[in-house]
């Protein structure tokens, strides 16, 4: 038997208007419970679904089901299965398999690499049921190995310990998977999210296609978009990373793939390196802006939107008439009207005339749910200068 957890007016309204969270203040006393599954009820004892709990987190309870759903090993095969077949006819092999809340699958990702599979269990409530999640995991993907990516930050909220283990199999410390024509390597162990980008998958491709002359990847990490650029005939691709691991990963992987004469790593911040030369004579014709969050909170918004407005128009200064610029914000603080309006100061500021060619968001793989805008958080735009 579950136990029945009351959920507060406030919460029951959060739940029917389709989010899964509710937060500690909106729930009657959970004093003694553990982590795990719960039957959420209001006030009444009315039914309104089952739950996964979280002792120590200020979002305490994740919704998984209808009332009257019973939560074992054959939902969640049926549940993760089903997240795997909505990506059916995924070309690429490095893909995203479960996108947490967006896939109705709260705090848990699944990512694919070639034949390997990495995940991240994000709440107390998930790790309680791991057994359980990692069997569906492996039923729906068939990997040869799983690893366990649970090392995230936000592990701490939930009093989880920072770790990262083999949950199955063996997972190596490179693992190859496909982007379009590249044979990337994702760093499962020791590599950024689960070891690599996997949301602006299809943006490296788009991007990849504008490919010619000289192109300029700033924040480049693996080279995501440095290396589809070359692929596609870009003559010289700029690549700048203030981390040295990652710059020497990104000309392993140029190597292997026969594109590192092209290729020029520059270890730098990408702050000062486009400051000095937006004053200078060089102009590229494709230039991606891919920072890192600068605004971690609320708070520090208006901080973050300047030193945005600050990269953008350094970048766009750099373009030749024609060129390209690609510019995106994985900060889910920065929405995405904040974000354009960014970009149409930075345009003014610029003295360029910029075109907006496409609004991008996160690979179709990382869903976001209309009702639960958290599962958002990467906003892009293509513009061009046309003059
Ligand atoms: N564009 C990449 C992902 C970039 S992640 C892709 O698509 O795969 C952000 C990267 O910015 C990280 O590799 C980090 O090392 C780098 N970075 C952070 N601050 C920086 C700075 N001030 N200058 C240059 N690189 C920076």
């Amino acid at each position: 038997m579950m136990p029945a957890l009351k959920v507060l007016p406030k919460g029951v309204g959060r739940l029917r208007a389709g989010h899964p969270w509710v937060y500690r203040t909106d729930l009657a006393d959970t004093s003694g419970l553990e982590a795990g599954l719960v039957r959420l009820v209001d006030e009444r004892g009315k039914g309104l679904g089952t739950a996964l709990f979280s002792p120590h987190s200020e979002i305490r309870v994740r919704r998984l089901a209808e009332d009257g759903v019973t939560v074992n090993g054959a939902w969640w095969r049926n549940a993760i299965a089903a997240a795997v077949e909505r990506r059916a006819g995924t070309r690429d092999t490095g893909w995203r398999a479960v996108h947490a809340e967006g896939d109705g699958l709260p705090s848990l990702v699944v990512d694919r690499y070639g034949d390997v599979a990495v995940a991240q269990i994000l709440s107390a409530g998930l790790e309680a049921v791991t057994g359980a999640v990692v069997d569906a995991i492996t039923h729906a993907l068939a990997p040869k190995g799983l690893l366990l990516r649970n090392d995230a930050p936000v592990r701490e909220r939930e009093r989880l310990p920072r770790e990262t283990v083999p949950a199955f199999g063996e997972v190596p410390q490179r693992a190859p998977y496909t982007e379009g024509k590249l044979r990337l390597n994702a760093l499962p162990w020791t590599g950024q999210k689960t070891g690599a980008y996997l949301d602006q998958r299809e943006n490296h491709q788009l991007v990849g296609r504008l490919g010619r002359g000289r192109c300029l990847d700033a924040f480049a990490y693996h080279g995501g978009f440095a290396l589809q650029l070359l692929a596609h005939g870009a003559s010289e691709v700029v690549a700048i990373d203030s981390s040295e691991d990652a710059l020497a990963a990104m000309g392993e992987t140029a190597t292997e793939n026969s594109l590192e004469g092209l290729l020029l790593p520059v270890e730098a911040n990408a702050f000062d390196w486009l400051h000095e030369r937006a004053a200078g004579a060089e102009r590229f014709d494709v230039v991606v802006l891919d920072p890192p969050a600068f605004a971690k909170d609320k708070r520090s918004l208006p901080r973050a939107l300047a030193g945005y407005k600050e990269l953008n128009i350094r970048a766009m200064r750099l373009l030749v008439p024609g060129g390209h610029l690609f510019t995106a914000s994985c900060s889910y603080h920065v929405h995405r009207g904040d974000f354009f309006a960014m970009l149409a100061e930075a345009a003014a500021d610029s003295g360029r005339h910029m075109q907006l060619l496409e609004i991008r968001g996160a690979a179709a793989d990382h869903p976001e749910l209309m009702t639960v805008p958290e599962t958002g958080y990467l906003k892009a735009a293509l513009l061009r200068a046309i003059d």
